[in-house]
């Protein structure tokens, strides 16, 4: 127990995982919180301390409960063998296993990605971070301002964010907001280690350079202070410079020192050449996961994974489905980079043969960047080793494939660039380790025989046991005259020589009795146990040489870690390029023409989640923005509820994202131009922002597109302006379309463009813009058909059609009448529309008469009552010259008088 609490005054904030012979134990408070939240026994060891354990081969599955549960865990390992301790066994924490900085394969699914976030602030209001993959060894800083902090961590999907601690243990407003936005967990770390000059010294460190200036970064950016907690933070929890124990240890796979050398220099993202998706936008557009259930089955992502690995997922490489996340998270806006993608794409859509061929080597590439991550921390397995050598053995094959391919020039290139390097350490590695490895190195197995001569004679040592034992048998039942005699083995007593106990009268005096047994007598010889020795001491010698021997081959591939982490990148953009033209070629998909004009012609467009999920099939529909036909660049969109308004414009943007990634599009044809931002909002009252919605959120998100949007952004808002009350509502979305469509200029005709816009809106109203702003607005509408049932009440069909024009009706009722709604209400509901109607048709043509954009005359909707009498006593009220209590007094007679004049 003192042992255990030292190591858990070191990691107070962890849960410990304590290692006692085959269990991980967790003792007091630890048990406590952990026995219900895992689902484990707790129990009481003769003193009131209450414990709960995991098996120790179970290890992984609970860490991996503990860490979703949001606990962060202390893993403290045996570093001795029981049999050498005197006392109590050594032991040490081996690792402390955080949100962020998960590695494991069981910890860690293949297309999870597990990053690792520090955030530090300057004085001037500078936001940095650094955010690391520890699995794969990426690394990126990233400076900013503080408010786009938040969209640059999610889009990276960062699932633990290091933040300086504040001195009264509270956490800042701005820090709790960040953790919101990004769903990631917070760790807080002492202030000391945001310092400049501490958190330099770190870089240095882990880099081993004198200055940060080759780095490429700077003292004075917040990043750098960010990216020094981080490497400090990493140090500590993955136990650095620690040789893994053997013997009894969580990690028995290889012995060399821990280090952090598969995490390279900071990148950092080139952001001119990019499509800005906030979080918004992303959750909004459901790019990477559904906003019901948060899978991603359902989500754009879905497209292309559906099934993780199952038929329809069309990536082949664990890398490969990480980078089309990170692909789609991140559109481009560069013509010419899109179209270098495009172009390998067409290539293989084109040449069937080389697609086969290509994706046959991919299939046979296992998660290397990963492998590679673990082989620097000290923590790959037999079956690292193998899937690494077997990996980089397609090298060869894979510039084979693509030596005819012009498109795939760069990947070519990039691939003999490492070819030198890694050539070596395959070779030595399929020549070494047998083709299917054990999944630990506990008994040995994975070197081939004929390979080290010292391994080899301890083996057969080994082997030859069974025919030793049996020559032996057949010497002492001839010497003894005793035919029931057998030698043996089992695991606890080790060689025996056994007589039923009828003839245990017989032994010769040379058999010592060693065991006795119901029916039978065991006995040692001083033979047999010079036998045992042997053999015991060849098998750990065998073990000893693989040990030595898998160390050796790590540490040569560890040597290029940087070549192999090359490798991995190319094979996970060519993975990424052949699934984006598998997908073109079996959903027939097109490829859009890219341009820098900012113009949207979509031919028969379909949604590509809705195309793949509708059974009934999915209706195409066209979409043209600023083109010589349809010049105008924002269109509204008109319809009944469930018509297919929402769908329509989400489709459009997903187009747009998909054509930026250099993807193939679901349509007959496409014009693109690229995109500086995608814009997406839904009304406040969609389910999208699931009960913390406000109408305020839905004004702050309006507000950020209207100060950010450009020419060159495509904004999509679905039902802006419904989360107050309808005249409310109404008059900001006719502003807001004012705007959009004008740049804030209503009235100058020549007003310069502003972004691409879809909006889709319930307020019928707003289709008068057409006329007032011609050329700039433009109507849709979904169509439906209209019939009567038997009893001659209306229905409607939804044709899913999008036409040009406008509709002037919600079809609310019919709606309500389809869901079986009873006829009672929506007979009532039809008296009561008609007449609102006409109380609300006369507020809306206020908002209709009202001047096309901002004038000198700002009272506009008011001027009716100017010449109020009550206003004409206001204007002459002398505001110096009152009292308090006389300006109550003339409220109450400006009151009265309202009351009595009209
Ligand atoms: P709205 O926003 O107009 O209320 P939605 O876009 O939410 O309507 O569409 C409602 C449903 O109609 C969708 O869930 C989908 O099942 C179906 N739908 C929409 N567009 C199409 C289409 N083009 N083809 C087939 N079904 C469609
Ligand atoms: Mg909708």
């Amino acid at each position: 127990m003192r042992q255990w609490r030292a190591f858990k005054k070191q990691h107070p904030d962890c849960v410990l995982f304590f290692r006692m012979g085959d269990f991980y134990e967790c003792f007091g408070a630890d048990a406590e919180r952990l026995a219900p939240a895992l689902g484990l026994t707790l129990t009481k060891r003769g003193s009131p301390i209450p414990m709960a354990g995991v098996p120790h081969h179970q290890k992984d599955r609970y860490l991996r409960d503990a860490i979703r549960q949001g606990f962060r865990v202390a893993v403290c390992d045996q570093i001795q063998d029981p049999k050498d301790a005197k006392g109590v066994v050594d032991r040490a924490v081996t690792q402390v296993v955080t949100p962020g900085t998960l590695v494991d394969e069981g910890l860690l699914p293949g297309d999870d990605a597990a990053r690792l976030a520090g955030v530090a602030f300057t004085d001037q209001d500078r936001a940095g971070a650094a955010v690391v993959e520890l699995s794969t060894g990426a690394l990126e800083v990233i400076d900013t301002d503080p408010s786009s902090l938040a969209d640059e961590l999610a889009r990276r999907r960062v699932g633990e964010i290091l933040w300086c601690a504040a001195d009264d243990d509270s956490t800042p407003e701005r820090i709790e907001r960040l953790l919101r936005a990004t769903g990631a967990s917070g760790t807080p770390r002492a202030s000391w280690h945001f310092r400049p000059d501490e958190a330099a010294e770190a870089v240095r460190t882990h880099y081993a350079v004198a200055t940060l200036a080759g780095l490429g970064i700077q003292d004075a950016d917040p990043s750098t202070w960010a990216l020094g907690v981080v490497l400090r933070y990493l140090a500590e929890t993955q136990a650095v410079g620690r040789t893994p124990a053997r013997a009894t240890s969580g990690s028995d796979n290889q012995s060399r020192p821990v280090t952090l050398a598969h995490v390279g220099p900071p990148r950092r993202e080139d952001r001119s050449g990019l499509c800005r998706l906030d979080a918004t936008s992303l959750r909004a557009l459901e790019v990477d996961r559904t906003i019901q259930s948060g899978a991603i089955d359902g989500s754009l992502l879905g497209v292309f994974l559906a099934g993780q690995t199952g038929p329809r997922c069309v990536m082949r490489t664990p890398m490969g489905r990480r980078l089309i996340r990170e692909w789609l998270c991140a559109p481009l806006s560069d013509v010419a980079a899109i179209q270098d993608r495009q172009g390998a794409v067409a290539t293989l859509v084109d040449d069937p043969t080389l697609a086969a061929a290509l994706g046959e080597r991919l299939d046979d590439v296992a998660d290397v960047a990963r492998i590679a991550g673990r082989l620097a921390l000290g923590r790959a397995t037999p079956r690292d080793l193998v899937g690494l050598g077997v990996s980089l053995g397609q090298l060869g094959a894979v510039v084979d494939v693509l030596r005819q391919a012009d498109a795939f020039g760069r990947h070519r290139a990039a691939l003999l660039g490492v070819a030198d390097a890694l050539a070596p350490v395959a070779r030595a590695i399929a020549e070494r380790c047998v083709d299917s490895p054990p999944a630990h190195l506990r008994e040995g197995g994975l070197i081939r025989d004929g390979v080290d001569p010292e391994l080899d004679e301890a083996r057969s040592l080994h082997r030859d046991a069974g025919q030793w034992l049996a020559r032996y048998q057949t010497r002492l039942v001839g010497a003894y005259d005793l035919p029931s005699l057998k030698v043996g083995y089992n695991k606890v007593f080790g060689y025996y020589i056994e007589l039923p106990s009828a003839q245990a009268r017989r032994a010769p005096p040379e058999l010592t009795r060693k065991q006795t047994l119901k029916n039978a007598e065991r006995y040692i010889t001083p033979e047999l146990k010079e036998f045992e020795n042997k053999v015991t001491s060849a098998e750990a010698r065998a073990l000893d040489r693989e040990r030595a021997l898998f160390d050796d081959l790590c540490a040569q591939a560890a040597g290029v870690v940087g070549a192999v982490t090359l490798f991995a990148e190319t094979i996970a953009e060519l993975d990424v390029l052949a699934g984006l033209a598998s997908k073109a070629k079996h959903r027939g998909w097109v490829r859009p023409e890219i341009t820098g004009e900012p113009v949207l012609d979509i031919h028969a467009g379909r949604h590509p989640v809705l195309d793949e999920l509708l059974e009934s099939g999915f209706v195409p529909n066209d979409c043209a923005l600023g083109t010589a036909s349809d010049p105008a660049g924002l269109a509204l969109i008109t319809g009944p509820n469930m018509a297919g308004k929402s769908t329509y414009i989400r489709q459009t943007a997903l187009l747009c994202l998909l054509a930026s990634v250099g993807s193939f599009v679901p349509a007959d044809g496409a014009t693109i131009g690229v995109c500086d931002r995608i814009f997406t909002r839904v009304g406040a009252d969609d389910a999208i922002h699931r009960g913390q919605s406000t109408f305020m959120v839905e004004m702050i998100e309006t507000a950020g597109i209207l100060n950010h949007a450009t020419p060159r952004s495509l904004v999509v808002l679905d039902e802006i302006g419904r989360g107050t009350s309808t005249l409310d509502g109404l008059s900001l979305a006719w502003a807001v379309t004012e705007y959009l469509a004008t740049r804030g200029d209503a009235r100058a005709g020549d007003a310069p463009p502003g972004p691409r816009t879809l909006f889709a809106t319930h307020y019928h109203e707003l289709t008068d813009l057409e006329d007032r702003l011609p050329g700039r607005v433009r109507n849709l509408h979904v169509a439906v058909r209209e019939w009567n049932d038997e009893a001659g009440r209306p229905g409607v069909v939804f044709l899913h059609q999008i036409r040009p024009g406008r509709t002037d009706r919600s079809y609310g009722i019919h709606v309500a009448r389809l869901a079986g709604v009873p006829d009672a209400v929506t007979d009532r509901a039809d008296e009561l529309l008609e007449a609102l109607s006409v109380e609300h048709a006369r507020q809306a043509d206020a908002v209709r008469t009202a001047p096309a954009g901002p004038t000198d005359d700002q009272l506009g909707l008011f001027t009716q009552y100017l010449d109020h009498p009550v206003v004409e006593r206001l204007r002459e009220v002398k505001l110096d010259a009152l009292t308090p209590l006389q300006a109550f007094d003339l409220l109450r007679t400006l009151r009265q008088e309202a009351d009595t004049t009209p």
